[in-house]
C-alpha cells in the first residue's frame, strides 16, 4: 500500500478546515454546513470493451459548496479514485476558489480505470458514458469541469461533444481544458504549471535567490510537473530531478530539459532517462534542494518521511500532498509551505478565462491570458503572504483564512433557504 492509499484525503482535508474554524472561532451551523459535500454522486455504469465483453466502472461527481457560484472542479481518471478522495477535491476547490476570489463553488469527479490500459476507444465510451452519467449535475451554469490527473484536452473535447449532442447545439461553456479549436482557451495546458513558477518566482524574489543558483526538484512528470519543469528551467532555475509513477532521475547541475521532454515523448515516462541517475521517488522528496514541487497525487509528504525532507520551501503543485501533521513537521524544521490552493491555481485562473471567453464567444490572446494569470496570482500570493504576517499564520492557515471568510460571507448574505 503506498503511502497516499493509507492518506484518508478526506479526513485530511476536514482536519485542516478544522483548524481554520477554530482559528476563526466559526460557529457552529457553519461548520457544519462547510464540513460537508452538499451533493455527492456515485455512479456505476457499463462500457463496451474492444474485446466485445461489458465492464461496469464506478464514477463520482461531488459538488462542496455552492455559495459563491457554479460548480467547478476537474475530472480525475485514476485506479485509487475514491468517493473520499474526490469529496477531499472538491472541498479544496471551493477554497482555492475563493483563495483567488472568482466566483465558483468547489466540484471534483472521477472514475476509477486505469487510462493507460484501455485504448483510445475505449476512453472515449468510458468518457462519453460517464459524461452522460453526471449530465444531471453538469451544465454551463451549474457544473464545469475540466482536466485533471488522467484526463486531458481530448478527455473534455468528447465531454463537451457527449453534452452538446445531447442538448442539440454545441455549448463550449460546459468543461474547460478543451482543444483550442472547440473553445478552449490558449495558455491552459501550461496554465497550472505556470502558476508554480510565477510562485515560485515570488518567493525567489523575496529570498533574493538567484535562479541560476536555486536548485529545483519536481515530483509527476505529467501536465503539471512537466510544465512547471520546462517554464522554470527556460527561467534559469536548475532542475536538479524530476520522477514519475514508474521512478526518477537525478543531476546535479541541472537535468537538460529539452533533451528529457523529447525522452518522455518516446517513452512516456521520465524513468529511465540517461542524461541523469535514477532515483526513487521517495529518494527525490527527500533530496537537498532549495524549492520541491511535489506535482503528482495527494498524501506524498507524510509524517513517516517530512524529517527526512531537506527542501527550504515546498510549492504544492499536487492537491494535498502534504499531511497536516508533516507539514508541522516541515514548519518546526523552518521549510516554508506554499499551499496547494494557491500554488496551482493557474489552472483554475485560465479555466475560469477560458468560461468567460466561452460564455462571451469572444477569444483573448495567449499574451492577455498569461498577463491576467500573473496579475491575479501574484495578487493572491501577495494578499495572502501579508494576511500570514498579520495573523501571524502561515500561507496555508492565512489562504484557508481569507478563502473561508469570503465563502462565509457568501453563505450569510444569501441565508439559509427556505
Ligand atoms: P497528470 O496525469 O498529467 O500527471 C500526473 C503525474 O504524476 C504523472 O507523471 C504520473 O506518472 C505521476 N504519478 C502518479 N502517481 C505517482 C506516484 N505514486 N508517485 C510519483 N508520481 C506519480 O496529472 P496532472 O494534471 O499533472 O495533476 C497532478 C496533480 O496536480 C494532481 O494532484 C492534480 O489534482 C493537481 N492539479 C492539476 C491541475 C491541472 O490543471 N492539470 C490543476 C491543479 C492541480
Amino acid at each position: 500500500m503506498t503511502d497516499a492509499e493509507m492518506v484518508d484525503a478526506f479526513a485530511m482535508a476536514v482536519q485542516q478546515f478544522d483548524r481554520v474554524a477554530d482559528h476563526l472561532g466559526l460557529d457552529d451551523s457553519l461548520r457544519q454546513v462547510l464540513r460537508t459535500c452538499k451533493r455527492e454522486l456515485t455512479v456505476h455504469f457499463p462500457v463496451k470493451m474492444d474485446d466485445g465483453s461489458t465492464r461496469v466502472f464506478t464514477g463520482y461527481r461531488v459538488q462542496h459548496n455552492l455559495a459563491r457560484g457554479p460548480a467547478k472542479g476537474g475530472i480525475r481518471y485514476h485506479p485509487a479514485v475514491t468517493i473520499n478522495e474526490v469529496k477531499a477535491l472538491s472541498m479544496w476547490m471551493t477554497w482555492k476558489c475563493a483563495v483567488v476570489n472568482i466566483p465558483y463553488g468547489g466540484a471534483k469527479g472521477g472514475v476509477a480505470c486505469d487510462p493507460s490500459l484501455l485504448s483510445r476507444a475505449e476512453l472515449e465510451r468510458l468518457t462519453r458514458r460517464y459524461a452522460t452519467e453526471i449530465s444531471v449535475l453538469m451544465g454551463p451554469d451549474s457544473d464545469v469541469p475540466a482536466p485533471d490527473m488522467g484526463t486531458d484536452a481530448q478527455v473534455m473535447a468528447w465531454i463537451m461533444d457527449t453534452y452538446s449532442m445531447h442538448q442539440g447545439y454545441s455549448v463550449p461553456g460546459v468543461v474547460t481544458g478543451k482543444p483550442v479549436p472547440i473553445g478552449g482557451t490558449a495558455g491552459r495546458v501550461e496554465a497550472t504549471g505556470r502558476g508554480c513558477t510565477i510562485i515560485a518566482q515570488a518567493i525567489s524574489k523575496q529570498r533574493d535567490w538567484q535562479p541560476q543558483e536555486t536548485t529545483v526538484a519536481i515530483q509527476g512528470f505529467g501536465n503539471v510537473g512537466s510544465v512547471t519543469a520546462q517554464l522554470m528551467a527556460k527561467e534559469g532555475y536548475r532542475i536538479i530531478a524530476v520522477s514519475d509513477s514508474k521512478g526518477g532521475v537525478y543531476r546535479q547541475d541541472g537535468l537538460d530539459m529539452e533533451e528529457l521532454l523529447s525522452y518522455k515523448r518516446e517513452a512516456k515516462t521520465a524513468a529511465g532517462f540517461k542524461g541523469g541517475e535514477t532515483i526513487t521517488n521517495a529518494q527525490l522528496l527527500e533530496l537537498p534542494c532549495h524549492i520541491l514541487v511535489p506535482a503528482a497525487m495527494e498524501g506524498q509528504i507524510t509524517a513517516q518521511n517530512a524529517t527526512r525532507v531537506q527542501a527550504q520551501v515546498i510549492v504544492e503543485g499536487a492537491n494535498g500532498p502534504t499531511t497536516p501533521e508533516a507539514e508541522a513537521i516541515l514548519e518546526d524544521k523552518g521549510a516554508l509551505v506554499v499551499p496547494d490552493v494557491l500554488a496551482n491555481a493557474g489552472g483554475l485562473l485560465v479555466s475560469y478565462f477560458e468560461w468567460v471567453q466561452d460564455l462571451q464567444s469572444f477569444f483573448w490572446a495567449e499574451e492577455e491570458v498569461n498577463r491576467r494569470l500573473e496579475a491575479t496570482l501574484s495578487r493572491s500570493f501577495a494578499v495572502v503572504t501579508d494576511l500570514a504576517r498579520r495573523e501571524k499564520a502561515n500561507l496555508r492557515l492565512a489562504a484557508y483564512i481569507l478563502a473561508l471568510g469570503r465563502v462565509k460571507e457568501a453563505i450569510l448574505a444569501r441565508g439559509i433557504y427556505p
